[in-house]
């Protein structure tokens, strides 16, 4: 078996019967013991025992293992989040996702390591240790789903699972050089997924190819009944019209307001120029749009994201689940001395913030204000999907930043999501994906951006780019 092997591959593999389930897993168990001590993208890697007690040989992830972001709970399993507080936290169900995985056969080998909470785009706010970029470790592989994207990225796994509220798969997988992706919002069960942002919250998966990626949504996607918030999709097949066309008389729009920013690396725009030529001589009307109020997104989610955390991590007082503080001598000192020991600096800011901006007085001025800018932004997508078919832009505006770089300035490390949160904040789905390399090798990425439920289409633009470029092909040395 060779390292960096697709999904696709080792399916070929399997069914040819040249390599057995239990051969897969163990050249991975070996690579992660062998690498992963450079880039810690593991918070647990389970038992062998525990694993082989659940092969299965007939299963469309039969003997393909993966990796889950420290969130999805995962029956019996500690689910951390990627915090002290919830060290020892084991979860008491399975999400509905990770059962889909297991009814389809996937050995997962562990527990991926995360920024806490979800908070963050670095990698370096989890609580136990800082994640690596397997493409230079001196850099951060980006976040919240540092984790999952470095262990795909130095082919630890052939694809993981991440969450994404604004950005934390996609800003992950481009700094690592893999393809992530953002469903419509309502596509992807939350059920068993640690909430933070619930409004924009979903779990989406990491590999990668856009064809492996493709593969994972056609398994864990579809209608959950006890996810309030899951729209009625039914399973789709979203591998099926992946032929390394483009679809006929596919209009793509370019994000005006991305290549003029200010703040976009140089060599990104100049790849995602090259790109977009690219796709014009592979036969597709390339045009200009704008939205105009997509500057305002971060603003928007950083009031929306403080204040749905701030409610949703309530929960977490030490009275119900995690850490207790044992020497308080009353209930409020239990409270407070137990937040305040075992939650780490980002997620306390997060909890401030949040509560400042739901405060009586505060609320109509910022949560209110936020969402009526979050209803503009949503009317110029729809807007911008009457011309076009698709929207390409960056994923990011920088390269993987040096470690370090990100906690020192909190407020860059929040405008990193500039790219990310619109399509989030008003639920449309997006792939991100390799677009090449910087002069220092480094990946670089672009996204296309879709209308509600444009998935399918997505993955089949972003398959024949794919097709046409290879760039999945060069991998780290480790
Ligand atoms: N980087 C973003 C943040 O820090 C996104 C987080 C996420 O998508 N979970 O909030």
């Amino acid at each position: 078996m060779k390292p960096f092997s697709t999904i696709k591959e080792i399916k070929n593999l399997l069914k040819n019967g040249e390599i057995t389930e239990k051969e897969v897993i163990n050249f991975y168990l070996d690579r992660i013991k062998k690498h992963d001590n450079k880039f810690d993208s593991f918070l647990e890697v389970f038992d062998k025992e525990s694993i082989f007690k659940n092969i299965t040989s007939d299963g469309p992830l039969s003997g393909i293992p993966g990796l889950l972001k420290d969130n999805i709970c995962q029956k019996n399993r500690i689910v951390s989040c990627g915090s002290k507080f919830l060290e020892n936290y084991v979860a008491p169900y399975d999400a509905t996702i990770t059962k889909k995985l297991k009814s389809a056969g996937a050995p997962i080998l562990g527990r991926a390591n995360m920024d806490e909470f979800a908070m963050g785009s670095s990698g370096e706010y989890s609580g136990f240790k800082e994640i690596k970029n397997p493409w230079d470790t001196t850099r951060v592989p980006g976040g919240s789903s540092a984790g999952p994207a470095a262990a795909v990225a130095a082919g630890l796994v052939p694809w993981s699972l991440g969450s994404e509220t604004g950005g934390s798969v996609r800003q992950p997988a481009a700094f690592c050089g893999v393809v992530g992706m953002y469903p419509t919002y309502g596509r992807s069960s939350r059920y068993g997924l640690v909430a933070l942002t619930s409004s924009t919250d979903q779990i989406a998966p990491i590999t990668r190819t856009v064809y492996d990626n493709a593969y994972m949504a056609s398994i864990i996607f579809g209608h959950d009944p006890k996810d309030a918030t899951s729209i009625h999709t039914p399973q789709i097949d979203f591998t099926k019209d992946l032929d390394g066309k483009l679809p006929k008389n596919i209009k793509i729009g370019v994000l005006k307001e991305a290549i003029e920013t200010e703040g976009l690396d140089p060599q990104i725009k100049k790849s995602l120029e090259q790109n977009i030529e690219t796709l014009r001589k592979m036969g597709a009307t390339i045009s200009y749009i704008n939205l105009p109020n997509l500057k305002n997104g971060i603003s928007v989610y950083f009031v929306i994201n403080r204040a749905e955390a701030a409610s949703n991590l309530k929960r977490f007082d030490g009275t119900l689940f995690g850490m207790r503080d044992k020497d308080s001598e009353n209930l409020l000192d239990m409270y407070v001395n137990t937040r305040h020991d075992k939650l780490g600096k980002e997620v306390k800011r997060r909890i401030l913030l949040g509560n400042y901006v739901l405060s009586s007085g505060n609320k109509d001025a910022y949560y209110k204000r936020a969402n009526r800018i979050r209803a503009m932004i949503r009317a110029e997508f729809n807007q911008a999907f009457k011309e076009v078919d698709l929207i390409i832009g960056p994923t990011t505006s920088t390269l993987p930043f040096k470690l370090g770089e990100g906690v020192a300035d909190p407020l860059a490390l929040y405008l990193s999501d500039y790219f990310t949160v619109g399509n989030c904040i008003t639920g449309l789905p997006a792939v991100a994906l390799p677009s090449g390399f910087s002069k220092e090798n480094l990946p670089m990425s672009f996204q296309f951006m879709g209308p509600r439920l444009s998935e399918g289409l997505i993955y089949k633009v972003a398959h024949a780019y794919e097709q046409e470029t290879q760039h999945f092909l060069k991998t780290p040395t480790l």
